[in-house]
């Protein structure tokens, strides 16, 4: 650039200098006017704003509309950068300027497609007065916006062939964005509705899960699902706040906490998706680190939701921003450690959180500032919420399979120990009662014997001999029966003492047990020093064969006690028939008894018969 040699030339010139100088700044000034660009309006359907759209940051706050559009002040502007102005956060106002001109006459919508903006000031000019100006924000109450819309919708008009400047002034506690559109306005009717249709399908899928888990938490009792129906209602209240639905529907007259439920949200969201991760994939079972690194970001998130009632809204929104995006990556590398760990669940929750990732890490970083905003990176993180929710629904419910297959497990690992412990106890019972029949049957034969001679006593011969007279009456057979009392016994017994007395028993116990032949034959001890034997099949005769025998074998018998002989014998009655049914088997032993009688009476150590007819 030439400088102009000054110093040369003479006062009056110099002066006449300065004079121009001056001129040529104004009109230097004047070209900067031109900077802000122009946009021809035209007849299509829709015009995007953002590329003609020229900024300036009012640094001092000290700007204001009728300045700029009078002439008077000459703001710094700065070119657009895109389609969709983003500065990031941004403190201080913002403001931008386009020229718009009109062929015909027209009416416009102007639309800011992003709700969170604080304060935003929209004037119109023309040939430097006001032609029309609206103040709203989500700071306002929602009644402020001049069309009832979750985002901000401006009625503007213009007359042929002329020009106006749009002037909008933005200050914002969060990101400075602009996605401004100028719409025909029935067309934006129809367009709006798409919009609004994605998103109540957006809240539609995730209340009806959110639901769905809800009753499957209370059919199940898995706390897991509980924290998924947390981290699905906080999520979709985020979603709503950010979209300008919470303002809309849910508090309009409460701005000031529609300021405060962004970040709420999304930390509180933040928070309890560590706490759902931590319990969907088991983490502690399988890496306790991993575990508590979860609850640490949960604890940070909780923590940023306490701090962001008290500290201001831009270092929450950068807290939320950097903490979320550091997490999100966390949480992606500790499942993927968690999988490699064996955690069965993990693989799936990888892809869905690669899905829930991506979507957010592109829209985090449009709103830092560092990627352009687009309907792209708006829609993306709800799209990919609603596959995470998707996979993580159908995760769900393969843990209930899984969990299924483990408690299967676990009951057939009882059967078998149930069945085995059964085993031992039934093994064990056996062993008790064969031990417990053993002993019955030695009690049993012990009950039967008769311990001074170890014969048989009169109680069991009392049971044989009912038997035998049953069933020699059924075979007409002759049954017998010996009654042999000792002679004199009691004289033993007095002098030659009860031990003698005894012993005797034992002999002639022995003597009668040697001279019976056949196996069926049986001697018993009927009482004190008195036997009987009872002879099966056998008659009068062989009976008194028999008790012959035993007679003379006790009358020889050389008993000696303390080396001097006792002399022993014995009478013996016998009695023999072929049993009467209709009679009991005591009147064999009667009959005997008679015998034994008349044989005490027949002088002793003799054998008397019984005689029915004497
Ligand atoms: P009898 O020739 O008339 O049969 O005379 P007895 O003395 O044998 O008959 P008695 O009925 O008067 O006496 C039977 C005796 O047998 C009385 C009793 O002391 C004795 N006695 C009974 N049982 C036993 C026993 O188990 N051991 C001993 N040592 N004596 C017994
Ligand atoms: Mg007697
Ligand atoms: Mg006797």
């Amino acid at each position: 650039m030439t400088r102009w040699p000054l110093s040369r030339l003479s006062t009056p010139g110099r002066a006449c200098a300065r004079i121009m100088l001056t001129c040529l700044l104004l009109a230097a000034a004047a070209v900067a006017k031109a900077d802000i660009p122009e946009l021809a309006l035209t007849a299509a359907e829709s015009q995007l704003l953002g590329n003609s759209l020229v900024h300036v940051v009012d640094s001092s706050a000290s700007l204001n509309a009728s300045d700029i559009a009078g002439g008077r002040v000459q703001p710094d502007w700065q070119p657009a950068s895109g389609e969709t102005p983003n500065l990031g956060l941004v403190r201080e106002p913002v403001w931008f300027a386009a020229w718009l001109e009109s062929p015909r006459d027209l009416e416009r919508l102007l639309v800011i497609a992003y709700p969170p903006l604080d304060h935003l000031d929209l004037s119109l000019w023309h040939q430097g007065q006001l032609v029309q100006r609206f103040a709203t924000g989500d700071r306002l109450p929602f009644d402020s916006r001049p069309i009832e819309h979750r985002h901000f919708v401006f009625p503007l008009q213009f007359k042929a062939g002329e020009r106006y400047l749009l002037l909008l002034r933005v200050e914002t506690t969060g990101s400075v964005q602009l996605p401004a559109s100028l719409w025909e306005p029935s067309r934006y009717v129809e367009e709006t509705q798409h919009g609004l249709l994605l998103q109540a399908l957006f809240i539609g899928i995730m209340l009806a899960l959110a639901a769905y888990h809800l009753l499957l938490y209370f059919a199940v009792r898995d706390v897991a699902y509980l924290w998924y129906v947390v981290f699905l209602g906080t999520f979709l209240m985020a979603q709503v706040s950010l979209r300008g639905l919470g303002l809309q529907y849910l508090w309009p007259d409460n701005p000031a906490f529609n300021h405060q439920a962004i970040p709420l949200f999304f930390s509180v969201g933040f928070a309890v998706v560590c706490i759902f991760t931590d319990r969907f994939l088991d983490a502690k079972r399988y890496s306790p680190g991993w575990s508590r690194a979860l609850r640490g970001l949960a604890g940070i998130g909780a923590a940023i939701a306490l701090c962001g009632l008290v500290l201001p809204y831009s270092a929450i929104l950068i807290a939320i921003l950097a903490g979320s995006t550091l997490g999100s990556v966390l949480i992606f590398i500790g499942s993927c450690h968690l999988w490699a760990r064996g955690s069965t669940l993990a693989p799936i929750f990888v892809l869905a959180w690669s899905l829930f990732l991506a979507g957010n890490i592109l829209f985090n970083l449009s709103k830092l500032g560092v990627l352009p905003s687009s309907t792209f990176t708006e829609y993306l993180p709800q799209v990919g919420t609603v596959l995470q929710m998707l996979l993580l629904s159908f995760a769900l419910a393969y843990r209930i399979n899984l969990e299924r297959a483990r408690r299967e497990e676990a009951q057939q690992r009882n059967l078998a120990m149930q069945r085995e412990a059964n085993e031992v106890l039934e093994s064990r019972v056996a062993e008790r009662t064969e031990a417990l029949e053993l002993a019955y049957d030695q009690l049993k034969v012990l009950s039967q014997l008769d311990s001074l001679t170890q014969l048989k006593n009169r109680a069991y011969f009392d049971e044989v001999l009912a038997k035998e007279w049953s069933r020699h009456a059924r075979e007409s057979r002759s049954l017998a029966l010996l009654l042999i009392d000792a002679d004199h016994f009691k004289r033993i017994n007095d002098t030659r003492g009860h031990l003698c007395g005894d012993e005797c028993l034992r002999v002639i116990a022995a003597l009668c047990q040697e001279q019976v032949q056949r196996s069926s034959d049986l001697v018993c001890r009927y009482g004190g020093e008195e036997l009987v034997v009872l002879l099966p099949g056998t008659d009068t005769e062989g009976a008194l064969a028999v008790a012959e025998a035993i007679r003379q074998a006790i009358a020889g018998a050389n008993f000696q006690w303390q080396g001097e002989a006792v002399p022993l014998t014995a009478s013996i009655g016998v009695a023999a028939c072929v049993p009467n049914p209709d009679l009991a088997a005591d009147a064999l032993l009667r009959q005997a008894d008679e015998a034994l009688y008349a044989a005490k009476g027949g002088g002793r150590n003799c054998t008397m018969v019984y005689n029915a007819n004497p």
